[in-house]
């Protein structure tokens, strides 16, 4: 078993109500009970309805949540429906997921993603940074030029990279059961924290999270390559069930 820091982050997407509370303090409760608590970082990312309710009722804080997106505006402004990265610092947000394939495929660009990271920083908020190719990329040979050019265009080495956990998410992993060899994931996250240091010129490897389809027969797996730092669990994350025995078949 590792005695590395490992994050399991949720990401609820466009799920849940009040009542949906029941899930996160199952969470938190587990995480209280846990063994080696302090090697082992839960997060859930919930809708922004949510999230100052959950802050509040949660009495002690065993986990951390965070949103899903935010506006690259700083300050208030003319951009009805949207939500900046300090009002939801203010509603109890520590982290947001930033440049999700679901809102790539949207519209959001490399150029908008790094605006937002910016913005998030700016107001003290971790950033999940998501990367990675599509199947057609993936097809062509093209994963590390998407992700180069990903880490490239979205990132500024004044950017304070200890607030920035990457999650590698391959386009055609999410939501579909699909997961990539692991003999290709390992040298993909190995790739992607070099091309971090490369590019930065720096010394320190960001921590990269994996993400697609994760769920709690599948872990195992993944818990031989030791350069994943961590899991980004959509749809799974949902059931509070789904979401522990995923953790605790990781430590098996
Ligand atoms: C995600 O939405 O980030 C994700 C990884 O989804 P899923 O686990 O459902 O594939």
């Amino acid at each position: 078993m590792t005695n590395k820091l490992r994050y399991f982050i949720g990401n609820w997407k466009m799920f849940g109500d009040f009542g949906s509370f029941k899930i996160i303090h199952k969470i938190n409760q587990f995480s209280r009970k846990s063994k080696n608590q302090s090697k082992k970082k839960i997060i859930l990312c919930v809708p922004n309805t949510l999230i100052h309710f959950f802050k509040k009722k949660l009495k002690s804080k065993f986990i951390s949540l965070g949103v899903q997106n935010c506006h690259y505006h700083q300050g208030y402004g003319p951009f009805t429906g949207s939500v900046n990265a300090s009002m939801l610092k203010k509603a109890g947000a520590e982290f947001v997921i930033l440049g999700h394939s679901e809102n790539r495929s949207e519209g959001e660009t490399n150029q908008l993603i790094k605006k937002k990271i910016e913005s998030a920083l700016n107001e003290e908020l971790s950033v999940i940074f998501c990367i990675g190719e599509t199947l057609k990329e993936k097809k062509r040979a093209k994963t590390f030029s998407i992700l180069k050019n990903q880490i490239k265009s979205s990132l500024e080495k004044k950017f304070n990279v200890n607030k920035i956990i990457f999650a590698y998410e391959p386009v055609w992993s999410i939501g579909t059961n699909k997961i990539p060899k692991m003999n290709e994931l390992k040298s993909t996250i190995k790739f992607i924290k070099n091309e971090f240091k490369k590019t930065f010129k720096t010394k320190k490897s960001p921590k990269v999270l994996y993400g697609g389809s994760v769920n709690d027969k599948n872990i195992s797996l993944f818990s031989s390559i030791s350069e994943i730092d961590g899991f980004l669990i959509g749809g799974a994350s949902q059931s509070s069930k789904k979401f522990i025995d995923i953790i605790k078949n990781y430590y098996k």
